[in-house]
């Protein structure tokens, strides 16, 4: 990015957070009691609320179903999400604008084609959904379940988010544009070898130290292995510590809260 629109960026940045600012008392109202954030110093924070800010500035957040979305409750998404992005750039979250609140679980009906080229639809109850250049899509009754009553490797907030920081590059494959610095490669192998590992698991039908559902697709296995870096993150050390290593590197965030 050139100079001038970087200074164009910062600019329009600074007035977003002189003029928009979420109130201090919605913030702590919001984040208060939030488990997820415990361990934050108060210039994290500070930082946290500004990307909240232009969070709720850049996206839209939509209640369905007739649930009414108050400024606590996006609040709630935003700081959620934008933990994600403490140490990394907002571009991460460009190329959709919208988020959608159900009030709890939703139906989906999808289509899949099995081998023998069959299109078979399955309808499913999700808690939360990413779509590719589009919406994140949450269950709010979940939102606010994982954010106040911390377990082990799941929040639906940065499970979802996690997808859009992977599908960044235009493809959901467990792979983000990564840092300046950081190798691809070693990301890959490592990556691989614990996915593969995961998977060889579930398959004998072994006990797994983390969620067997990551080993679903390399996609599902970098949403996982996100929510365990910051809810769990010594269970992510036991079962994967080499991706647990290249998370560190690439959020750039301690992992023990
Ligand atoms: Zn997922």
């Amino acid at each position: 990015m050139n100079s001038l629109s970087n200074r164009l960026r910062r600019w329009r940045m600074r007035r977003i957070l002189n003029r928009d600012a979420i109130p201090h008392p919605v913030w702590q109202d919001a984040t208060r009691g939030m488990a997820l954030l415990q361990g934050l110093d108060a210039v994290q924070m500070a930082h946290l609320r500004e990307l909240a800010t232009w969070f709720l500035h850049a996206k839209a957040i939509n209640g369905v179903q007739g649930l009414e979305v108050t400024l606590t409750m996006r609040v709630t998404v935003a700081a959620q999400a934008c933990l994600l992005l403490l140490n990394l750039d907002i571009d991460y979250f460009d190329n959709w604008v919208e988020v959608i609140l159900y009030p709890g679980a939703f139906r989906v009906n999808h289509e899949q084609r099995d081998a023998s080229g069959l299109v078979h639809s399955e309808t499913s109850d999700l808690t939360g959904e990413s779509w590719l250049r589009g919406p994140v899509i949450l269950s709010w009754d979940d939102v606010q379940r994982d954010c106040y009553d911390l377990q082990a490797g799941r929040n639906v907030v940065l499970h979802e988010f996690a997808h859009k920081l992977d599908g960044r590059n235009g493809v959901n494959n467990g792979m983000p544009p990564l840092r300046r610095g950081m190798s691809r490669e070693s990301w890959a192998w490592d990556f691989s070898a614990a996915y593969d590992a995961l998977r060889a698991q579930v398959e004998a039908g072994a006990d797994t130290l983390i969620d067997p559902y990551a080993a679903t697709s390399p996609a599902e296995f970098f949403a996982v292995t996100t929510e365990y870096f910051f809810t769990a993150p010594q269970v992510l050390k036991n079962c994967c510590p080499f991706v647990h290593g290249q998370l560190e590197r690439f959020y750039r965030q301690p992992a023990a809260r």
